[in-house]
């Protein structure tokens, strides 16, 4: 690994003068250059006649962006502080999700879902929760270390996030339960997450109970989609939540909606407990089988994914599947290629409602999260710039390109699902709806 205290001896033994801002702006592009080729410092920079600090930097960003230096504005290269701690590297050894401090807020003390929780972990300490002591751990990852179940009282549904100038596809979620026992390594979570323990509504039929009365967007499709999943797996925790045993009959009554399960999980039991309905999609994050295995720590194959998806086909549900985030790695075009034909192959065709594709993006405080917590990551290596929503994106060319190669191979695969990309400028792919 990269050692900051290496790249800063190095820089001052080449650039004796720089100040503390230009000494840190070039450590970053050191850093990332010397990480992502696998080279000593001394290399990625070498000594030479006359080198100023804006020498150095051109030579770095060029090094760092070579696709994209040219042509990027200058405002668009993030260089934030090099701040790696050794202590917020991710927990990747194997377990299983156990709490070992379940809070339950008194006014669910007797829901079926703290019923199930004490019979499900009698090790645990159980603890009564006023809604006002701190819970949780200080280390993001032993957040499944602590359980809250709690009644949740404002946030039941909103329209999905799609950030300023992005093509909207009118989704709909209801927000069941906050947190995740799986670690990808790009999981938003890690950054946006304050309260570090797993969150798990008691009161399912209070967020059913605004279904009704509620308006909704229905974008492009031909019924209004409802999802959950933004801030966790939708069905990892199903065995506990049972959610599925409310969820599926309230919607198989109101064919007008679709409601969909995103998941990585093969946790489908409680779904094949009961009949399927053609209006409930199950929806499966998916990706190349070496991105799943190398970033998508803990969670099930492309292969176990996609035999439950056939599964869940044959008991009467729909799919959805969602190709995010791509990421274009050496040899992307044949991955992702033989996952989609990896998808035709495994589920009935007729079966699938809908495919999106989208790119790795992610907020700028996010990656000095994931580059803390996965010092070994290869995600980040990317020409990664600040775009038009201040997210960090690929260059657009690039973006473009995937997009339109991959996309139409997924409608010619699925003719009668709706591909579409997600999350982006409504005109950086022509065949996108
Ligand atoms: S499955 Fe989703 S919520 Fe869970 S860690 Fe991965 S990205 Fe995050």
């Amino acid at each position: 690994m990269v050692n900051v205290k290496e790249i800063t001896a190095y820089l001052i033994s080449i650039l004796p003068e720089l100040g503390i801002n230009k000494q840190r702006e070039l450590s970053r592009l050191i850093y990332e250059i010397a990480k992502r080729d696998h080279l000593p410092v001394t290399e990625v920079l070498q000594p030479q006649k006359n080198l100023s600090f804006e020498r150095a930097k051109k030579i770095l960003l060029q090094k760092r962006y070579p696709s994209s230096f040219s042509t990027a504005p200058k405002n668009a290269f993030y260089l934030p502080k090099l701040e790696l701690d050794p202590a917020q590297r991710a927990d990747l050894t194997p377990h299983t999700f156990s709490p070992k401090d379940i809070y339950i807020e008194s006014s669910v003390q007797d829901s079926a879902l703290a019923r199930r929780a004490r019979k499900m972990f009698p090790q645990a300490y159980f603890h009564t929760w006023d809604g006002k002591q701190k819970v949780g751990s200080v280390n993001f990852s032993r957040r499944t270390d602590t359980l809250l179940i709690h009644q949740e009282k404002y946030d039941f549904l909103k329209p999905c996030p799609c950030s300023q100038g992005n093509a909207g596809c009118g989704y709909n979620l209801i927000n069941l339960g906050f947190g995740c026992r799986f670690e990808c390594e790009y999981c938003f979570l890690q950054q946006y997450q304050n309260l570090h323990a797993i969150l798990l509504p008691a009161n399912v039929q209070d967020f059913l109970d605004k279904i009704d009365e509620a308006s909704f967007r229905k974008g492009p499709f031909d019924r209004v989609r409802i999802g959950s999943g933004e801030f966790t797996d939708s069905l990892v925790f199903d065995e506990l939540t049972q959610y599925s045993q409310d969820l599926v009959p309230f919607f198989r009554q109101r064919p007008h909606l679709q409601f969909e399960f995103k998941t990585k999980s093969t946790c489908i039991e409680g779904l094949l407990k009961q009949e399927g309905a053609e209006n409930v999609v199950v929806g499966w994050s998916v990706n190349a089988t070496e991105f799943i295995r190398e970033v998508e720590h803990f969670t099930p194959s492309l292969t176990q994914r996609l035999e439950a998806a056939q599964k869940v086909a044959q008991a009467g549900y729909r799919l959805g599947f969602h190709f995010d985030p791509v990421v274009p790695f050496k040899d992307w075009q044949k991955a992702y290629a033989l996952a989609a034909q990896q998808l035709a192959d495994s589920v009935p065709n007729d079966k699938v409602a809908w495919i999106s594709v989208g790119l790795l993006r992610f907020s700028r405080e996010l990656k000095k999260a994931v580059e803390n917590r996965f010092p070994e990551n290869w995600i980040l290596d990317g020409e990664f710039m600040l775009e038009f929503d201040g997210k960090m994106r690929y260059p657009e060319k690039l973006r473009q390109e995937v997009y339109e190669s991959f996309v139409p191979h997924l409608k010619k695969l699925f003719p009668k699902a709706v591909v579409y990309v997600c999350m982006e400028k409504p005109k950086i792919c022509s065949c996108s709806f």
